[in-house]
């Protein structure tokens, strides 16, 4: 199908004026697509023709308008850093509309880097090359490791400079989500005293997003927190589970759906640190990896507040917020068991994970290194040192009691490696090869973001032609600091 042939289903642009302010793109000078994802196309029908890619290099410029779209900016506030921010918005990004695939699915198109709205604040409502290509490589290599998150649909750049430490090209990043509704929406209507268009966006969310819920017993509202409680759990122990740190929880980068939502200075892990800290600007450690599950409650409850208004009994919102910790830990446990290869949980199991994260944390293992390798795990021949173990003295007794251990699970050798090789991938998104893929780009040459595509959209199938891409970070690839201005 082309791009004329799409069914938009613009329901966000047909609520009250004060969701929104309707605005078109600023075209930036002499495009160029830079990439463009035939796995996110699908998800609208896209096929990745001649006249798809020149089509979305227009429309990705904001030189060309798709058809039946209707951009606006959306208001929203949240809290940044533990404070509250009144005044946020869509200040560098467009709604343009909701697409409606042939399967009867909606996705949300999303223009970021097109121009000042009227929530940019001080900012130029533009987005650098090295910026989109990030979000671009993070969502796509997400969503194939099975973490629910926003896609990417393509990214295109330009001769329009935008000044950040250097001149950079402007360029923009077209994103795809079933809802760009945040919890800082919420909070927007919450802290104005706008209880009528909170529950107007309550209405609206549970309809499109959550219409599985209504007509159960019980109110609608109380199934619908405890939903997105539930959802943030789990997605945040998917995080934990791949060492995968977002950099910026707050509140108006969380996803009321529950996907990953907004990447800036993410990075995977390489070295298992519990103190990570992918921000450079987080000076307090904040959003440090070990610190996202208890981010990711203090968030649910600032949505929570956000929501009192709607309900007759407050206590209901704290009775689903207090299934935060059980969700989480049940998810995590479940999910590192299933990194392990142990079929069924034992009583001393989350003993045994403990254990070994601390040990991982205190030898700075290579975390996806460690986890790959374990899955050729020979259990059956004891004495035999693994590679890069052997390094790592301190995990030969660990790696004694996980060879016991496995003489309960229930699965041969050759099922047990399968399964592991499933779930451990070989190739992650390490910082320093989406760094070298922004280098070439910014040469104009844009291979390289092809190549750690064929490995990210198979993260665990085998690759022997970029067997490099699954090697540890050089020196210098673990000390890459990632500029916040994007
Ligand atoms: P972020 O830290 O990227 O989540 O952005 C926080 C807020 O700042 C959002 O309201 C963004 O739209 C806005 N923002 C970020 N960068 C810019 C920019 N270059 N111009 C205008 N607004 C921006
Ligand atoms: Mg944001």
């Amino acid at each position: 199908m082309n791009l004329d042939g799409q069914h938009f289903n613009n329901t966000y642009s047909r609520l009250p004026d004060y969701f929104y302010t309707r605005l078109d793109p600023t075209p930036l000078e002499n495009p160029k697509l830079v990439a463009f994802s035939p796995s996110a196309g699908q998800l609208l029908d896209l096929e990745d023709t001649r006249e798809t890619r020149e089509k979305l290099t227009q429309i990705g410029s904001g030189n060309g308008a798709w058809p039946g779209s209707e951009p606006l900016a959306m208001v929203y506030s949240g809290h940044q850093f533990g404070v509250y921010n009144p005044q946020l918005g869509d200040g560098r990004g467009l709604l343009l509309g909701e697409l409606v695939n042939t399967r009867g699915e909606k996705w949300d198109l999303h223009l970021k880097g097109a121009g000042q709205t009227p929530y940019s604040r001080f900012g130029d409502g533009r987005a650098v090359l090295r910026s989109c290509i990030r979000e671009y490589l993070a969502s796509e290599a997400l969503h194939h490791l099975g973490i629910a998150t926003t896609r990417a649909l393509c990214v295109v750049t330009s001769d329009t400079p935008v000044y950040r430490e250097t001149t950079e090209a402007g360029s923009t990043l077209l994103r795809l989500a079933k809802s760009h509704i945040r919890f800082g929406h919420f909070e927007y209507f919450f802290y104005n005293k706008r209880y009528e268009a909170l529950k107007a966006l309550a209405d609206y969310t549970i309809e499109h997003h959550f219409h599985h819920l209504k007509g159960v017993a019980g109110s609608d509202y109380q199934r619908f927190y405890a939903e997105v409680v539930h959802r943030t759990a789990t997605l945040i122990a998917r995080w934990q589970a791949a060492g995968f740190a977002h950099g910026v929880m707050n509140t108006d980068n969380m996803s009321i759906i529950g996907d990953t939502f907004d990447y800036g200075p993410y990075g995977f892990m390489d070295d298992f640190n519990w103190q990570y800290i992918c921000n450079h600007s987080d000076h307090s450690g904040r959003y440090a990896f070990s610190q996202q599950p208890d981010i990711g409650y203090w968030n649910c409850g600032r949505l929570g507040q956000a929501l009192v208004p709607l309900f007759d009994d407050v206590a209901l919102i704290q009775k689903a917020l207090d299934q935060y910790p059980q969700i989480y830990t049940t998810t995590y446990t479940r999910l590192l068991l299933d990194k392990l290869g142990l079929l069924v949980e034992q009583e001393k199991d989350a003993e045994l994970v403990r254990d070994l994260l601390q040990l991982l944390h205190d030898s700075r293992c290579d975390y996806t290194l460690f986890f790959r390798t374990l899955s050729n795990f020979p259990a059956k021949q004891p004495g035999k040192q693994l590679a890069p173990f052997v390094g790592h003295p301190s995990l030969a007794p660990w790696l004694d009691r996980y060879r016991e251990r496995l003489k309960t699970n229930p699965l041969d050798e050759q099922s047990r490696q399968k399964r592991m090789k499933q779930v451990n991938p070989k190739y992650i998104l390490r910082n320093y090869l989406a760094q070298q893929a922004i280098e070439k780009a910014e040469q104009g040459d844009y291979q390289e973001i092809e190549n750690l595509m064929s490995v990210l959209t198979s993260p665990c199938d085998e690759h022997p032609d970029f067997e490099h891409f699954a090697e540890k970070p050089p020196e210098w690839g673990k000390k890459l600091e990632i500029s916040c201005s994007s």
